[in-house]
């Protein structure tokens, strides 16, 4: 197993199943950058799974957000509860990677996976076991998970910070990796800060766009 630190991102490299040997997390979002399987956005549909408890009322909104940045088909599954397994007692939150092998139970081909929960999650960063964290996501890969947990105290900025993390996690399962080519591009690394998040705009640079042809 090989960390690798990107500030407020976290690379962790950890067998999850064959197909997918590393994952890349970080505060806010997360990928690796292993170039096999990679989802491609004309032939991806997008399902949203909500878990117990999430704000269904966002459905409507995500859906429209997603349609309208990557073209896909978007799906909603009914409500799933979290997994037991995922829960973290000590700090009241579930396990990000734990979610994605549950979602990976779900999954169809040519699908996107998107969890979409209010609990905390978390990861592993560094030398902290279990680090609070607002998405993640393989990459690529087919399944990612968001919560709002973290982002409730700024109901002005909610949504719009909501939909930004949904869209960078997508683009990370479809293989982009970070971008520093303009701070307004979606796929920049946060760096630990929500601030960062605010300076990006729901917009891909040209590098990033042409990667997944879109
Ligand atoms: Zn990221
Ligand atoms: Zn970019």
């Amino acid at each position: 197993m090989k960390d690798r630190s990107l500030v407020r991102h976290i690379v962790i490299h950890q067998r999850i199943f064959d197909m997918w040997k590393y994952l890349l997390l970080l505060l806010l979002f997360g990928c690796n950058e292993k170039k096999a399987n990679i989802p491609t956005v004309k032939e991806t549909t997008i399902v949203l799974l909500p878990y117990e408890g999430f704000d269904t009322s966002l459905i409507p909104f995500i859906q429209r957000q997603i349609d309208s940045f990557y073209h896909c088909k978007v799906i909603c599954l009914t409500s799933a509860q979290l997994p037991s397994f995922a829960y973290y007692k000590p700090r009241n939150r579930y396990k990000a990677d734990s979610l994605l092998k549950f979602e990976n139970r779900f999954l169809k081909d040519n699908e996107i996976i998107v969890g979409l929960t209010g609990k905390d999650i978390s990861t592993k960063k560094d030398s902290i076991g279990d680090w609070g964290i607002l998405g993640y996501g393989a990459c690529p890969g087919s399944v990612c998970i968001v919560s709002t947990y973290r982002l409730l105290s700024s109901p002005a900025l909610f949504k719009e910070r909501f939909i930004k993390i949904i869209l960078h996690e997508i683009g990370h399962n479809f293989g982009l990796p970070h971008c520093s080519n303009n701070v307004a591009c979606l796929m920049n690394d946060a760096e630990g800060s929500i601030n960062t998040v605010d300076k990006e705009k729901k917009w891909l640079c040209d590098k990033c766009r042409k990667q997944i042809s879109l």
